[in-house]
């Protein structure tokens, strides 16, 4: 296997870029701050490959983070956002596709009578909560350590993805007047709720989690947790917000409700539900939903919000996303996390591949993680070597050991045949690593 070396326009770029964006990037992952070395600038996408400016090309493990599940530059949903350009791009009022997406989610996720489109995932959990809020008249809002919900002020107290990836505790410029209502507790720790709910029951509007978490890694809840927070919630008049803005439409047609069954009161979408454009939804029931404005008193409102070219790229994305294309995703993530398996067993490095549905992520650890600080706990040091190899071996996995790795319906036996050649080399470069601190 020829080893590909050369980044010298990504380096370029990234050193241009780092003179007019901060850091150089967009969102912070992309940066490869935790494993070093210089971002790839893509160029291309077609199916399960990435091409960069240098003219290398990846196996895409990452799919934007989630949104494509249908591979690049799949033809309908291309064919969609191409036919739907031609007719404008934004009116600032109402069109027939947003009806037609809302549609297709609401019919999709049992609990979810309405919704409301958005533009990001962010903007979906910023918008529930305050919905959230105001259906209970409460403030506080439970979040789960290694959680992420986006940038949201109230929300980035020990948050996971990039929160995580830089390790911060919380950010800068959230006020403690922002913060002061989030309160932190350990995912899976059902007890940990309970007892919260029990001292200040009174006070809390909703419960926050991602339906199963992928922000530190995949960490699927333990069973009997979400019905469990559920029970909690309805018992003391809280709201359960299930965030499946990473799981939503990915981990079965229903998302994690469709796995899983237990109803919250308030959801939150993005990813693959946008096709790759920028578009979120949260929604609910018809009651919950009718509080916002002009329905109601609770106010939210977004300029680009169910614009045109996004709500054609979901809805064709949504519409291709048929019974065959979740076998798929479900074979290729069972495929993959055998061979990650075997290559890692092989070198006798302690390491476990975690499933959250079609989602996965490795942990270099021999025990289970359940949480956020199982993850911190685990020999993160060894992801940068690991990644690296694969990285130059032509296999584009996520930057970071806290983020979940995605599979594409689009992955075929050429891209497997290169991921499989990769990772024996791979699996070496995480065995051989050394621990910081640790004298060769
Ligand atoms: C990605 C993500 C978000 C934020 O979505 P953006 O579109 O990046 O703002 C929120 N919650 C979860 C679970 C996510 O994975």
């Amino acid at each position: 296997m020829t080893v590909r070396a050369t980044t010298t326009r990504s380096e370029e770029l990234f050193a241009h870029a780092r003179t007019l964006v901060p850091g150089g990037v967009n969102s912070p992952v992309r940066a490869f701050q935790a494993v070093g070395g210089t971002p790839r600038f893509m160029a291309s996408g077609r199916g399960p490959w990435l091409t960069d400016v240098d003219g290398a090309r990846y196996v895409d493990l990452v799919c934007s983070w989630g949104p494509m599940i249908l591979g690049h530059a799949h033809p309908a949903v291309v064919e969609a956002v191409r036919e739907a350009a031609g007719h404008g791009l934004s009116f600032g009022a109402p069109t027939e596709r947003e009806v037609l997406l809302a549609e297709e989610i609401t019919a999709r996720v049992a609990p979810v009578q309405q919704v409301r489109l958005v533009n990001s995932g962010t903007e979906a959990t910023m918008s529930a909560i305050r919905l959230a809020r105001a259906a209970t008249g409460r403030a506080g809002v439970v979040k789960f350590a290694g959680h992420y919900h986006g940038h949201v002020d109230a929300l980035l107290a020990q948050a996971g993805s990039g929160v995580a990836t830089l390790g911060l505790p919380t950010s800068p410029g959230v006020t403690g007047a922002q913060a002061g209502d989030t309160i932190v507790l350990t995912y899976n720790d059902l007890d940990a709720v309970a007892a919260v709910f029990a001292e200040r029951g009174a006070e809390i509007a909703c419960v926050i989690t991602e339906a199963a978490a992928g922000n530190m890694g995949a960490v699927a809840p333990g069973e009997g947790f979400n019905a469990g927070l559920r029970a909690l919630c309805h018992a003391h008049g809280a709201l359960l917000v299930m965030d499946e803005v990473m799981t939503g439409f990915r981990v079965s047609a229903a998302g994690w409700f469709g796995l899983d069954g237990v109803d919250g009161d308030l959801y939150a979408f993005g990813k693959v539900m946008s096709g790759g454009l920028p578009a979120a939804a949260f929604g609910g029931s018809a009651e919950l939903m009718g509080l916002l404005a002009p329905a109601g008193p609770v106010y939210q409102a977004g300029t680009l919000s169910g614009n045109p070219l996004a709500t054609a790229a979901g809805l064709a994305t949504l519409r291709a996303a048929d019974a065959s294309v979740y076998a798929k995703l479900d074979a290729h993530a069972d495929r993959l996390a055998g061979l990650l398996t075997t290559a890692l067993a092989g070198c006798g490095v302690p390491s476990r591949v975690q499933r959250a549905g079609n989602m996965l992520s490795v942990f270099f650890t021999d025990d289970e993680v359940a949480d956020f600080e199982a993850a911190k706990a685990a020999q993160t040091w060894r992801f940068a070597p690991f990644f690296h190899a694969l990285l130059e071996r032509g296999v584009y996995p996520p930057p970071s050991a806290f983020e979940a790795w995605f599979v594409s319906a689009a992955l075929d036996d050429e891209a497997f045949g290169v991921i499989e050649e990769a990772l024996p080399a791979a699996a070496r470069a995480a065995a051989e690593a050394q621990a910081p601190g640790a004298r060769a």
